[in-house]
């Protein structure tokens, strides 16, 4: 595994904290400065947005903005580190979307009849473009998404990643050949589905878009792939790096818009599979509207994930961990484990411990190399998260440190959406703050006394995304992993996803698997073929 994938973030980073922990203590309680609350896009009243970039269409091998005159309408979105306008994009409407999935239907025949391992050359070329624009493409991974641009750097890297491990299996995507007896043999052939529709969520769009465009285009499928509107911009930086690479025209398509872009993907009759990342309420959704075409899906949703800390651990690794757990993109990570059990003898020794770290945290421009924590998405979500926090107060949760809005010295920061990054102790199963997902810098803390105790109020959740068990006693450690009703589990660490392992949900986390080779059955189709050597003997 790479250096930047086995290092423990956090434990390398916190080293240089005092000059920031001093910082942070000093504007944490400053005057701040209320975002705006208004919806995170408006429809543009007329005259050019003061945007430095425009999220596009991508179609047939080409960027494109739908004309206004069309029922495609544009809209602008803002930049979540300053709350100034960042892009205008369009809502691609259900007709337009129509004319996209054509050439992408078009594009297929083509794609698909293409040897496997020329399309992982394909692949392993826009891998290396990747890495030449690595920079480039993270900045504007961290503009368009308010994330640190250390944290959009490694989401490029994961990236290039996915794309060079489909690129791989391209070299082993082979069918079985069954022998029955002498007269007869039964040969598989593994086939592409025809169009995916990919929709990706807004906390990781660079790595989402790759993550499901790599094994559908390695399986020989087109994809049109629709990012979130709050994170349009680097998903169509994807598309041209695949055409300069060798891809097709129309073999990645992007189309920009929000829900009833998503549907008009769902419900095309062209659209053979759709794989989409979102809350779980929208995989309900997804799955209803595809239901009528009994099209496959892959549904990555939302978490709750527990984090089971024994008292026999190894401390520091653990308050490693529940960081990585808890803080990594403000805390707008899935697979995140919100809930942090701890073994009661250490409660307070960890609690001490993990308040000084993630005081140490201190939101700031997300475009800094020093910057750990930056904006939230947008302003309705900021506020959201903050209500959470308060809710969590009234119902008898202790604020260790953090949960209060957060306004950076540096005036051009000073309308991004920022929060301080929250520690809540003294919580209960049954609080809302415990139960729901937050999405945000929120850590809960819960204390246990028995192992089975523990799993059993681990696994009281209709999500089952993650979770997470540090032990120093191995026989507890797999016993654990295996009782947790979820679709990973991290012995010892947290948060890390090396594409040689699956990941997706139990229960209402979702449906299918990304990464590792059991993506390749979610993204192709098995034919068998009869093959008679002998007479046919008519049974009629
Ligand atoms: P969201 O559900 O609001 O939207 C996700 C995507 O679905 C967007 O592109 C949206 O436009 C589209 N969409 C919404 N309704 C649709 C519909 N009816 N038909 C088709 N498309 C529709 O989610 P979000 O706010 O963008 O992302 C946050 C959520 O995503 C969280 O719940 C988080 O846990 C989850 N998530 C899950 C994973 C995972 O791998 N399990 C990864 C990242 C995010």
């Amino acid at each position: 595994m790479p250096d930047y994938q086995k290092q423990n973030i956090y434990s390398t980073t916190f080293k240089h904290r005092s000059v920031t922990m001093v910082l942070g203590q000093l504007y944490r309680h400053a005057l701040l400065r209320v975002a705006p609350s208004r919806l995170f896009c408006r429809r543009l009243t007329g005259g050019q947005p003061r945007a430095e970039a425009s999220a596009m269409n991508f179609v047939h091998g080409r960027k494109d903005l739908p004309p206004r005159s069309s029922s495609t309408e544009l809209y602008d979105l803002l930049n979540p580190a300053t709350g100034e306008t960042l892009c205008r994009f369009p809502m691609t409407s259900r007709e337009e979307t129509g004319h996209v999935i054509k050439t992408a239907v078009d594009a297929f025949p083509a794609w698909a009849s293409v040897p496997a391992t020329e399309r992982g050359l394909v692949l392993r070329r826009a891998a290396a473009l990747i890495r030449e624009r690595r920079e480039e493409l993270a900045v504007l991974e961290a503009k368009d998404t308010g994330k640190p641009i250390y944290e959009a750097r490694i989401d490029m890297d994961s990236g290039w990643q996915c794309l060079d491990f489909f690129a791989s299996m391209t070299q082993t995507m082979s069918g079985q050949h069954i022998p029955l007896g002498t007269q007869a043999f039964v040969y598989t052939r593994r086939e592409p589905l025809g169009v995916c529709a990919g929709i990706g969520a807004w906390n990781f769009p660079f790595q989402g878009a790759c993550w499901k465009s790599a094994p559908a285009l390695a399986c020989g499928n087109t994809m049109v792939f629709k990012p979130s509107p709050l994170a349009p911009l680097t998903t169509v930086c994807l598309a041209e790096l695949y055409l300069e690479a060798g891809l097709p025209p129309g073999a990645f398509c992007v189309v920009q818009g929000s829900v009833e872009t998503g549907e008009a993907l769902c419900n095309h009759p062209a659209v053979a599979k759709v794989s989409c990342t979102g809350s779980v309420n929208t995989g309900v959704q997804v799955l209803k509207q595809v239901a009528e075409g009994l099209k496959p899906v892959t549904l990555e949703l939302g978490g709750k994930s527990p984090l089971v800390i024994f008292a026999d651990c190894d401390v520091e690794n653990s308050i490693n961990g529940a960081l990585m757990a808890n803080f990594l993109s403000q805390g707008q990570v899935c697979s995140n484990a919100t809930r942090v059990f701890v073994e009661r003898p250490l409660l307070d020794t960890f609690l001490e411990r993990i308040e000084k770290r993630v005081r140490a945290i201190v939101p700031g421009d997300p475009l800094r190399e020093e910057t750990r924590m930056g904006a939230l998405i947008s302003a309705e979500h900021l506020n959201r998260v903050l209500q959470y926090v308060e809710g969590a107060r009234v119902e008898g949760a202790r604020v260790v440190c953090g949960g209060e809005r957060f306004v950076p010295k540096e005036h051009s920061l000073q309308g991004g959406f920022y929060m301080t990054p929250c520690i809540l102790a003294n919580c209960r199963d049954e609080m809302r703050v415990v139960r729901e997902e937050v999405f945000g810098p929120v850590m809960s803390v819960l204390s246990f006394d028995t192992e089975d105790e523990v799993v059993c109020r681990a696994n009281s959740s209709s999500f089952g995304l993650s979770s997470g068990v540090f032990t120093r006693d191995l026989s507890r450690a797999h016993r654990v992993a295996a009782a947790l009703q979820a679709g990973s589990c991290y012995i010892n660490n947290f948060n890390i996803f090396p594409m040689e392992m699956p990941v997706g949900g139990y229960k209402m986390s979702g449906l299918g698997r990304e990464n590792g080779a059991a993506t390749i059955e979610h993204y192709s189709q098995l034919k068998s073929v009869y093959v008679e050597l002998g007479d046919v003997e008519s049974t009629l």
